[in-house]
């Protein structure tokens, strides 16, 4: 074979085996601004669906400075001493306009970073939210494939990030710091709203009144919001990434969550329900690329928006020529 050509059966093989550069190199596929390595990759994750789904996918938030790295860094490292295989995937829309990603850093995981049952993917860089969403769902599932049965999926508590996060997850865990109401943590109450935990970090040592004190403050804001679950209360507790204090108790809860939830068949109607709305995501995206892919469509629509601008044009008239356009 050609040296740059790919070979989809030797990736699918490489991939099950766990081999760590076959991975790497789907999920590059999947990045791809290419057509063709996107087709490819659809196919590689349509061929290794049946070795997806059995993983731990949670998804970790909190203001910069919160401590999501080191956590990550600590947790993912306990849970690699038991036995676990451990993804760290990160969201960052963010990062196409700074050009380079924060989150997922290696250098900010450093135990992971050399740990041979960690694998550490930062955020992929091109275009909008609902792009850098899709990838990683994708990626997730070749990570899944490659034997990896926890995923941390990391995002910055801030914009609109979390909710897509929550949204490909089966457990939200949201940071907090000790000492701070959610107003200077810049915390919306949107992400209270779709936490499974919260946990006050930086509980050690002299940390720990203040996390207490900051940890039942949030168990009265959460108290006076609508209950998502009957099975599930998201609780409230501290721990200290930093001196690895907390951490299995709060594992604890999100294998206890996933023991509740499956009891009542809510943990499978949540992935369910994530399958469908994904599917309507890439949809959305599919159509709005095919508007903007065709020059003479593009061109149209970019006078069509200039008239409207103007008020020359009304909105439903422009869409109305828009939809005629591309035949709907
Ligand atoms: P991120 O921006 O949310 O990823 O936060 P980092 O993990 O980079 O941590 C930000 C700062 O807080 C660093 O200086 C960490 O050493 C410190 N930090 C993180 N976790 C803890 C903790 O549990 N206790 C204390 N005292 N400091 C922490």
């Amino acid at each position: 074979a050609h040296r740059n050509s790919i070979d989809p059966e030797a990736l699918a093989r490489g991939i099950r085996d766990g081999n760590r550069a076959s991975l790497a190199r789907a999920i590059t596929l999947v990045e791809s601004r290419k057509a063709e390595h996107r087709a490819i990759a659809r196919g590689l994750i349509q061929e290794l669906l049946p070795l997806t789904g059995t993983a731990q996918r949670v998804g970790i938030t909190g203001v910069p400075g919160v401590g999501k790295s080191t956590t990550i860094d600590t947790l993912g490292s306990n849970l690699t001493a038991k036995g676990h295989k451990v993804a760290v995937l990160a969201v960052d829309p963010s990062s196409t306009r700074t050009g380079g990603s924060i989150l997922g850093d290696k250098t900010r995981m450093a135990q992971l970073a050399v740990d041979r049952n960690a694998f550490i993917r930062p955020s992929p860089s091109a275009g909008t939210l609902g792009g850098v969403a899709a990838k990683t769902r994708e990626t997730m599932l070749l990570c899944e494939a490659a034997g990896f049965d926890v995923i941390l999926v990391e995002t910055v508590g801030i914009g609109q990030s979390e909710i897509t996060v929550a949204d490909m997850v089966d457990f939200f865990l949201v940071l907090m710091l000790p000492g701070a109401g959610d107003e200077l943590q810049g915390i919306k109450k949107g992400v209270l709203e779709i936490a499974d935990m919260i946990a006050v970090n930086k509980a050690e040592g002299d940390g720990a009144l203040g996390a207490r004190s900051a940890a039942s403050n949030y168990r009265a804001a959460l108290h006076i919001l609508a209950l998502r679950s009957l099975t599930w209360s998201p609780p409230v507790i501290t721990m200290s990434g930093l001196a690895n204090e907390g951490l299995d108790a709060m594992w604890d809860q999100v294998a206890l969550h996933r023991d509740k939830m499956s009891a009542t068949g809510e943990f499978q109607k949540r992935r369910a329900d994530q399958q469908v709305s994904w599917m309507w995501d890439l949809l959305q995206q599919r159509m709005m690329e095919a508007l903007t892919a065709n020059a003479r469509t593009a061109d149209r629509l970019k006078s069509l928006e200039g008239q409207v601008r103007d008020g020359q044009t009304a909105v439903s008239v422009a869409v109305e020529e828009i939809a005629d356009l591309i035949g709907i």
